[in-house]
């Protein structure tokens, strides 16, 4: 298990030409995986992601700011230095980077390989590996007869190979569609939870955060707008860009748009409420309705898992006596946390 520590780290790029202005992909970014966590940092496209993993292997040097491994501070190590430190740590990518002229089960050995293990002691840890992925019937396959989720399972075989304390995933599920993105996510889990490897990904999916991330970073402009718990974070977002996520994958209240054609069809009073993991439940919600003999409409939303943890947004349109409505409005505010849309 491996501890990561940023420390207001910035990576600069020189300007390139004349007219060319200098590049910040990663701008004073203070961030900490703790040994055991699954941490995603997310972002859009040039937000700074793939920079930020770089400098955690090494592979670019921060121009500011320190970056930790296990307490050690390899920001001024040298290239030397910097391979031991990085035989420590596992990669996967979106694009696999395997072999495509090896077996699936050479593509595995290489690093023990380069590791200097004897040929007696490879064999062993091979089998071992591909029977953790789920692939030990597909030892001599090669990686052209292999689909895409079977790819990226070689791909965490092989970067588990020498015992990393830390796996980074480079956007890992990204080319794969759906259901195989969740046996990947599944897979990477139990290397988490089995193995005790601490994984830092970068994604700019939220449904991989939402799955299996402990905690989250959110990138924006090469800054860090955004941290902390998944379900703190994404039941309450701050910063605009998280709140961009947010909408694009949980259930929202309904945008300007959304409202002018609910009230088209719907002539009650609509509300949204939210449902917290742990808040008030939806039973209570609809008694509270029926005891004030108020009629309800479920016309916008849903209820959805955010880190293992329930989060929804139901609107609601809410038909009887004005009174009566009103009544249940303030006894609903009561109760949880409720909007009327106006
Ligand atoms: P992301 O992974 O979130 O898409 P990147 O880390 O790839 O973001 O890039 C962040 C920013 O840094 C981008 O504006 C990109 O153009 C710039 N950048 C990345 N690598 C280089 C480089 N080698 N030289 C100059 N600019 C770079």
């Amino acid at each position: 298990m491996t501890r990561v520590e940023l420390q207001s780290v910035g990576k600069r790029y020189p300007a390139r030409g004349r007219t060319g202005t200098e590049a910040i992909a990663v701008d004073d970014v203070t961030l900490e995986v703790a040994p055991g966590e699954i941490h995603a940092v997310i972002g859009f496209s040039g937000a700074g992601k793939s920079t930020l993993l770089r400098l955690v292997n090494g592979l670019e040097r921060a121009t500011s700011g320190r970056v930790l491994i296990d307490g050690e501070d390899i920001t001024a190590y040298s290239e030397s230095q910097l391979r031991a430190v990085r035989s420590r740590i596992g990669m996967i990518f979106q694009q696999f980077n395997l072999f495509h002229s090896k077996t699936v089960a050479r593509n595995v050995e290489y690093p023990l390989i380069v590791a200097g293990i004897p040929r007696s002691e490879r064999e062993a840890r091979v089998h071992e590996l591909l029977n953790f992925v789920g692939l030990a019937d597909h030892t001599n396959f090669h990686i052209e007869q292999l689909s895409g989720g079977q790819k990226q399972r070689v791909g965490i075989a092989r970067a588990l190979a020498t015992n990393p304390g830390l796996l980074l995933a480079d956007e890992a599920t990204s080319a794969l569609d759906p259901d195989t993105s969740r046996e990947v996510l599944e897979l990477l889990s139990r290397v988490n939870r089995e193995l005790g490897i601490t994984i830092l990904l970068i994604t700019h999916e939220m449904d991989v955060v939402r799955e299996i991330a402990h905690r989250v970073t959110v990138m924006d402009g090469g800054r860090s707008v955004e941290q902390g718990d998944v379900f703190e974070v994404f039941s309450n977002p701050q910063a605009p860009t998280t709140q961009s996520f947010v909408s694009s994958a949980l259930p929202s209240k309904p945008n300007p748009e959304h409202l002018r054609a609910l009230r088209e069809k719907h002539r009650g009073k609509l509300v949204s409420l939210t449902f917290r993991d742990g808040s008030v439940d939806q039973p209570i919600v609809f008694q509270t309705l029926a005891d004030r003999g108020v009629g309800v409409n479920i016309v916008y939303g849903g209820i959805s898992d955010v880190g293992g943890r329930t989060f929804g947004k139901l609107t609601l349109e809410l038909i009887g006596d004005e009174l009566q409505v009103e009544h249940a409005i303030a006894a609903l505010g009561q109760q949880t946390e409720l909007e009327v849309l106006a």
